[in-house]
């Protein structure tokens, strides 16, 4: 696996003053100051109780602020290990006027992401070794933070022959998926799993029944009735969800179902880890905070796949992801350019983006109004998913690599995709009310964004 760590920038040199440094997977909470020097966590102290002795091989040590470092005054935000997003349809190659690697990690930076993981759904589809070593070369350029690439199951993600599996992942590739659609042949599927545990990597599969799903645009229930739109049940997914999971069983392979919308999937896959299945499952920030109630308003930007579901599965994600059974939050990032979006709801093009909201509004609406801790929230968006495909976990721990987001809970501001870093609009968050602001990030020890 090959993570292009981000080179734009010189390592930073920074004193972090007063912040809440919050790290659950280490059980840290506490105030304090957080130095970093040449882009690596040298201290974590009291506040105003000055530098701890240096350590280990950690760099030499230098009092606050006088070797030149950067004072930021923290006042109490939050400084948060820095997100991993799995899920992230960055465009490229073929659609740089929706997203590019420079605009896609510049939006994860300003989410307060530090590494992303690309899926392969591009023009052309990232198959081959030859196309994944050029992303590769083209994000040590371009990136702002970390990028992971996956690679295809099928070729041309066709769904009838295998993709290069050895080669990619012998390129660099994080993981496998034909994620936009599913895998409809189960033999290929097999023959996916087969390869993919010969080779050490998860697949992640979008599980869709399409024949269920047909021409479906949103959730099937009684909003779609009303609207007199033709719907996609659940059980295009849960059945999908099942038959993939037996394969896996099967083949005792190791599997991350994607963006997880219905109970019943979420049953599937407890069963399956109950009978030893290595699954690993994410949840999107849209299925987490929206419903299929939201579609009244027939705007296009909640239009994706899976489609916003009911209220009641949208409950049972929240306490899945409450109680720890949710390994990771991921966003399905999908940029589109404003002819797919601003046509009737009907035609409009699938995916919101997620990568500057997800934060903030999963803080608003399920950390500030109850029902999720703060530590199972960072937890998912963090550790969670860096553990499910085996990256680099960020930590907040003196001698770790300095991979962080410093957040402010306090202020409320109106979610404005038009400030957005990314090239494209179409968020089913705009004009919303959040808290949670990222004001910094630092990814691979390099400022990658502030406020
Ligand atoms: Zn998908
Ligand atoms: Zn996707």
């Amino acid at each position: 696996m090959t993570i292009t760590i981000a080179k734009r920038g010189s390592k930073a040199n920074l004193l972090i003053k007063d912040a809440r440094v919050f790290d659950p997977e280490r059980g840290v909470d506490m105030r304090a100051d957080v130095a970093v020097e040449r882009g690596q966590i040298s201290s974590i102290a009291p506040v105003g109780k000055g530098r701890s002795p240096h350590r280990g091989d950690a760099p030499e040590a230098t009092d606050s602020g006088a070797s030149g470092a950067e004072i930021i005054e923290a006042a109490g935000r939050l400084l948060v290990p820095g997100f991993v997003d799995l899920h992230t349809h960055l465009r490229t190659p073929g659609r740089e006027d929706e997203e590019d690697l420079t605009s896609g990690t510049a939006a994860a930076a300003a989410g307060g992401y530090v590494t992303i993981c690309a899926m392969p759904n591009t023009e052309p589809v990232v198959d081959n070794a030859s196309v994944l070593s050029s992303l590769i070369e083209r994000a040590e350029a371009e990136a702002s933070v970390s990028v992971a690439f996956l690679g295809a199951i099928s070729r041309g993600q066709e769904g009838i022959r295998l993709a290069d599996i050895w080669d990619m992942a012998e390129a660099g590739a994080v993981a496998f998926s034909d994620d936009g659609r599913p895998v409809t042949d189960g033999g290929l599927l097999r023959a996916a799993f087969q390869a993919a545990k010969l080779v050490g990597l998860p697949l992640v599969l979008h599980c869709e029944d399409s024949d269920l799903a047909a021409t479906g645009v949103m959730n099937e229930s009684e909003v779609s009735a009303r609207l007199g739109l033709a719907g996609i049940p659940c059980s295009a997914e849960s059945a999908a969800a099942a038959r993939d999971l037996e394969i896996a069983a099967y083949e005792d392979a190791r599997v991350h179902i994607a963006h997880v919308s219905c109970v019943r999937t979420l049953g599937h896959i407890r069963r399956a880890r109950e009978g030893g299945v290595t699954v690993t499952c994410e949840v999107t920030p849209h299925h987490l905070t929206l419903s299929d109630e939201e579609v009244f308003s027939l705007d296009a930007n909640l239009k994706m796949n899976p489609p916003l579901r009911s209220e009641a599965d949208r409950q049972a994600l929240v306490e899945a992801l409450a109680a720890g059974d949710m390994d990771c939050i991921a966003t399905d990032h999908a940029p589109h350019a404003p002819q797919e979006k601003e046509t009737p709801f009907e035609e409009a093009a699938f995916g919101t983006l997620g990568l500057e909201t997800a934060f903030p509004v999963l803080y608003t609406r399920l950390v500030e109004s109850g029902g999720v801790p703060l530590e199972r929230l960072v937890a998912a968006m963090s550790t969670g998913p860096a553990r499910a495909v085996g990256l680099p976990e960020p930590a907040l721990e003196e001698g770790e690599e300095a991979n962080l987001a410093l957040i402010d809970t306090e202020e409320e501001f109106d979610i404005e995709p038009a400030r957005f870093q990314s090239k494209s609009r179409n968020s089913a968050f705009s004009g919303q009310k959040a808290k949670g602001k990222v004001k910094l990030t630092v990814a691979a020890g390099r400022v990658a964004y502030r406020l």
